[in-house]
This record gives structure tokens, sequence and C-alpha cells, in this order.
């Protein structure tokens, strides 16, 4: 045990949040315990963890999972919240060169609570194994597959040093994971939790067969404010040529259809969350972003860090 690391993290808190220190010591330690339980409260088959935990411990991950489910439902009390990212977007995330504490608007972050963004220069990052696909019965990828990200510090350290499934990486080596995992066509997601002081913790690069976070937001039709749209939708021009590589499961929120004349694809705009997969996808370069304002904003550090020095 890295007595300091836990200090850091213990320091993190201000005196009336010192009660979020617990859970998320307890998160950082056990990730793969913790997401265990989610799948359970989600009701999806899980497989056990490898990793034993002690009873007293496991109930409360277990109470902790429940409490991020009771919050869930609205934006004014979720405290667990992904945001889409595109590639660009992510990758200015494990490459910022300048400190920088932003609080991103409700246009970018639709939730009242977690979603402050505080980064140091050269932020260090930890890789480690997704442990979504890891509990999943039948993964896409085989485990131990590494995208799972986060982002600065005290929580990176702590993660690298503490948990037998991350290690340290360079911000090169992560910009590598994030275009590795592009290809694969795995969607880039930023994560927010209050139990991390209130803010941006972790990327995570998730698919529709075994990530949590996505799973749910399929099956519940988007109902329920788990994740937030990046702010852009695909659109397709007339360049597409009906070749279908975009179908089949590039879209990991079932956006994408073939149009009923069979000429071009078309997109379901209220499903599309603006990933960008389909985008590099598309071998004649049909599809492309576009801004959506009622999507809200993108979680862009770039434009976010201008629109702060210009208020
Ligand atoms: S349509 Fe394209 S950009 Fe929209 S969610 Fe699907 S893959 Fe992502
Ligand atoms: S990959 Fe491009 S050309 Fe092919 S169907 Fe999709 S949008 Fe059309």
């Amino acid at each position: 045990m890295h007595h300091e690391l836990t200090k850091a993290l213990y320091d993190v808190y201000p005196l009336e949040d010192k009660n979020d220190f617990f859970p998320a010591f307890l998160y950082m330690k056990y990730i793969e315990n913790f997401i265990y339980h989610a799948f359970q409260a989600s009701g999806l088959a899980v497989k056990e963890p490898r990793q034993k935990v002690p009873e007293e411990i496991d109930a409360m991950l277990k109470y902790y999972v429940q409490q991020i489910a009771d919050s869930a439902p609205i934006t004014d009390t979720n405290i667990y919240h992904g945001k889409v990212v595109k590639l660009q977007d992510a990758i200015k995330l494990v490459t910022q060169k300048k400190d920088m504490h932003l609080i991103p608007s409700e246009k970018v972050m639709p939730y009242k609570l977690a979603r402050e963004v505080i980064l140091k220069s050269n932020s260090p990052v930890a890789v480690g194994t997704c442990v979504c696909r890891s509990l999943s019965e039948n993964p896409c990828l085989p485990p131990p597959y590494e995208a799972c990200m986060f982002v600065g510090d005290p929580f990176a350290s702590f993660l690298a040093e503490e948990n037998p499934l991350f290690r340290r990486i360079s911000q090169e080596e992560a910009v590598k994971i994030l275009e590795d995992v592009h290809k694969k066509g795995f969607v880039h997601t930023a994560y927010f939790k209050k139990e991390m002081g209130n803010r941006f913790m972790a990327i995570c690069n998730c698919c529709s067969c075994c990530c949590v976070g996505i799973r749910m937001w399929n099956m519940l039709e988007g109902m329920v404010p788990i994740m937030a749209s990046s702010g852009y939708v695909a659109e397709v021009s007339d360049d597409c040529n009906a070749c279908a590589s975009c179908l089949n499961g590039t879209c990991k929120f079932n956006a994408i259809r073939m149009a009923e004349d069979g000429q071009k694809v078309v997109i379901n705009e209220a499903k599309c969350m603006g990933c960008g997969v389909c985008v590099d996808v598309c071998p004649v370069e049909a599809i492309r972003l576009r801004r959506e304002p009622s999507k809200g904003d993108p979680l862009d550090i770039d434009e976010l860090q201008s629109q702060a020095q210009k208020v």
C-alpha cells in the first residue's frame, strides 16, 4: 500500500465531501468487483470477478452501485455519467500540456453534479483491462484487453500502483491506444463521477456487446440520462453508394439503416450520439459529423478554454 497516494486521494476532497473518499478508494481498488455489481443491478449476465474481496467490502461496493442506480434517472442527481467524445477530443484530454480547471456548462454536460475537468500539464494516464469485457460471457475481445484509461492525478497514479489490472502509460501510448480502439469501431466516452472529486476521471472505449454503459443506454432507449451526446450528429451525402460497410454493427447505438429504396443509408438523428465511428468506416467519405445544437456542445477542451478566456 502506497500511503502517500492514499493521502493524495484523501486530500482531493474538501471537508464537506470527505465522505466521498471511501467509495472512491474502494472503486479504484476493486473496479472489477464494482462493475460486477453494475452488471447484476442491470440484470445482465455476468462472469464471476477474478479477485475475491472480503464480504463486507463486497457489500459496500454493492451499496455504492445501488446509490448510482438510484441517482441515475435525473440529471440533477446523477452522480456517474458519460459523455461521448470524438477521437480528436479524446486525444486532447490525454495530451493536455497546460494546467486546466474548467466547469463545462450544462450544454456540454447536462448534469448538475460531477462535471469539472481538472488536468495538470502532462497529466499522467493509467490504462487497464476493460472489466466490462472481462466480465462478459461472450466478449468481443478476449480479456485481458486494455481499453480503460484513468486520466490525471491522484487517480491515474493510484490505479497504476494499487490495482494490478492497471499500469501507467505515456501520453504517446495513450494516443496510440485511442487510435487503435477507434479503428476497431469503439466509442470513446469521457466519464465523470461525483466521488472522484465531482470531475472527469476516465475515458472508456466502449462496444455495445460488452460495455455496461452502452448496453444500458440501448436497453433503456436513452430514457435514463446516463450518457450525453458528443454534440454532433452524422449526416450522409449523396456520395453514398449503398455499399453497406457502415451497417452490420458499425453503429453501437443502432442509428444507421439502409433507406427503403436501397440507394443510400440514413441516420436516425434521435439515436445518433455523434461518436464518429461510421465516418471512418465509409470508403468514399460519404459520412461526416455536423454540430447539432439540440445535442449540446462538445467536450472540446480547446474550445471550452477559449470560451472561458472570453468571459
Ligand atoms: S450514426 Fe455514426 S456517429 Fe452516429 S452514433 Fe452511429 S456510428 Fe456514431
Ligand atoms: S459506408 Fe459510406 S458508401 Fe457505404 S453505405 Fe455507408 S455511407 Fe454509404
